[in-house]
């Protein structure tokens, strides 16, 4: 089975399946990291809804980088049309973004979101040491640089990473789960199809993004520049 295909698919991805299961690894964020995300995940940032566009613009690249390889091997990449599918749940209070792109080997996912590569991120620690990391000087800094993947925790109390890299015929995919307090999860998700999909269970307080037409307008005003097909609850936006 195909994650877009489930995607475009009318049914809500049932509860088990995006369930960790019981052997996981547990591994600390770089302490840099973690005091970032404690920064982010707490701000009173009023802009949460840029969190769109910091995921659909990895996914954009993600699917940039897997076009790019497929010039000179074609068959690289799952089935189907590199597109993005963001499926809202308002029961579940929860988000999910899928891609067809290049994807993460388990490696990846260890550096790409569990430390600080991202120069936004750099430069907004810097700028946290110079002012002495208060709460006023944070919420701009959050706007000023954007911190990227991270942004998922100022919407969410849990976020969940599910990847297949393209680049390595004999991985497999890789869960990866966090709250976004010191540490993160990681387990084996054979099943995964090549690419990513990110699942950001909602804080209470954030309610108002497991609403499609909530997300439709942040797309609107942020993502209309994308170059793939965004699929919204089985539309195409
Ligand atoms: P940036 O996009 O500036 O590099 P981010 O914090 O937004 O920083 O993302 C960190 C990294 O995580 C990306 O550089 C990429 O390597 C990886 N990543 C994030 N989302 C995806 C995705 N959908 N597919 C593949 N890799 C991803
Ligand atoms: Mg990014």
């Amino acid at each position: 089975r195909f994650p877009l295909a489930r995607a475009f698919s009318t049914e809500a991805t049932p509860a088990a399946e995006t369930a960790k299961p019981a052997s996981t690894v547990r591994r600390q964020f770089q302490a840099e990291t973690a005091k970032l995300l404690d920064i982010v995940a707490n701000s009173l940032y009023s802009e949460k809804e840029v969190f769109v566009r910091e995921i659909i613009s990895n996914a954009s690249d993600a699917l940039e980088k897997l076009r790019h390889m497929q010039l000179t091997d074609a068959s690289l990449g799952g089935e189907g049309p590199l597109s993005i599918a963001i499926t809202t749940d308002e029961e579940a209070n929860t988000i999910t973004f899928t891609d067809n792109g290049i994807g993460m080997t388990e490696e990846e996912m260890i550096n790409n979101l569990g430390t600080i590569a991202r120069s936004g991120s750099k430069a907004f620690i810097e700028d946290l040491k110079k002012t002495g990391g208060s709460a006023n000087a944070s919420d701009s800094i959050i706007g000023q640089f954007g911190v990227g993947f991270y942004s998922t925790f100022m919407v969410g109390n849990q976020v969940e990473v599910i990847s297949r890299s393209v680049t390595d015929p004999n991985g497999k995919g890789y869960g990866w789960i966090s709250s976004g307090t010191g540490e993160y999860e990681m387990y084996d998700a054979p099943d995964a199809q090549p690419g990513t999909k990110i699942i950001i269970h909602l804080k209470d307080s954030c309610r108002e993004f497991s609403r499609p037409k909530r997300i439709s307008d942040v797309i609107d005003k942020y993502s209309s520049f994308i170059s793939f097909p965004i699929m919204l609850n089985n539309a195409q936006i």
